[in-house]
């Protein structure tokens, strides 16, 4: 097995015959060997019947059909699993995306280990998709350091040992190509053509634009910071103990020395609260040292990433 094309599709009834018969026509003139897992995310129309249909007349194909509806990021999760190629492709099922373009993904793919679809003249809404969009991918370019012009797009490539050592949460796929370029890996960028939704509904809509940004903040802490948790809440936590220190030793003074009533003063609300909001971060800083001791040693997972190793075969 060469290539897995993963495609979630959640009531897509009218659009899978379409995009099954552009997938043949794109990959069997180019691709010797390929599977395309057709993740029927929950549907409740007639998608899992016409997918079960296909599957029947075509051995490429293998559905997996999810319980309920779980979101493209878990869709998405379940394709990698159950995916045998050495490059994975995916894309979305309701032909916004266009299956030509895989061949130009697969020759980059050479070169690199992530290639990432780029949706320059994007057919989209303006206000509800594309100027949030806009905003979002400028942010996470700032916030993340990866330089991509299109994180949302969900036509991309992989090279199979990239999307392994991933665990995806919540509206995390976008992020992929952030994170693996900190593990390191190779990411290419490249202009793919985009369609208009012709058929279906958009299962998104504006509300989206914030879990994206509360992802991103997940993303970030995590890049920064998912080592050494009290070096991020134990900073803050120090700076505000100073600070609270500071004001109540004032006030001490000027209690003792003086003889001044401070039983009244906001100064010392705001002494206190630092105090004890400074005490928490340190706790929650030393929390989270316990818990990533927890989660590395308990998995066994490693603080680095191996591309190879060469040499005699280590047991
Ligand atoms: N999708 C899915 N589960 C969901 C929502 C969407 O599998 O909960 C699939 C959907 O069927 C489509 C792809 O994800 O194949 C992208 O969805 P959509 O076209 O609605 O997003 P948009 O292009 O509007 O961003
Ligand atoms: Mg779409």
């Amino acid at each position: 097995m060469t290539l897995s094309v993963v495609v979630p599709l959640y009531n897509e009834e009218e659009n899978i015959r379409l995009l099954h018969q552009k997938l043949r026509e794109a990959l069997d003139p180019v691709v010797e060997e390929y599977e395309l897992l057709f993740v029927d995310d929950g549907s409740t129309d007639g998608t899992l019947k016409i997918l079960e249909e296909l599957q029947s007349k075509d051995n490429h194909i293998t559905v997996l059909s999810l319980r309920r509806n779980f979101g493209q990021t878990a869709a998405f999760a379940a394709g990698f699993d159950f995916a045998r190629g050495e490059v994975i492709v995916t894309m979305d099922g309701d032909l916004q995306n266009d299956p030509a373009d895989i061949p130009k993904l697969l020759n980059l793919i050479k070169e690199n280990d992530l290639v990432s679809g780029w949706r320059k003249k994007r057919k989209d809404p303006f206000f509800s998709r594309r100027l949030p969009s806009m905003i979002a991918n400028w942010l996470i370019s700032k916030v993340t350091g990866v330089k991509l012009h299109d994180y949302g797009c969900s036509l991309k490539a992989y090279r199979r040992d990239v999307i392994k050592n991933l665990r995806l949460y919540g509206e995390m796929h976008r992020f992929i190509p952030a994170v693996a370029s900190w593990y390191g890996v190779r990411v290419a960028e490249v202009e793919t053509v985009h369609h208009p939704r012709l058929r279906g509904k958009s299962k998104y809509g504006i509300s989206r634009t914030i879990k994206v940004v509360l992802d991103l903040i997940t993303v970030k802490f995590l890049q920064s910071f998912s080592t050494k948790p009290i070096q991020f809440f134990g900073t803050i936590g120090v700076l505000c103990d100073i600070l609270g220190f500071l004001i109540l030793f004032y006030l001490s003074l000027e209690k003792i020395l003086r003889g001044k009533d401070i039983g009244g003063r906001p100064l010392l609300l705001l002494g206190a609260l630092l105090m004890i909001v400074g005490i928490q971060l340190i706790g929650m800083g030393l929390l989270g040292e316990m818990l990533v001791r927890v989660y590395h040693e308990s998995q066994r997972k490693p603080i680095y990433v191996i591309k190879k190793i060469l040499g005699p075969e280590i047991k």
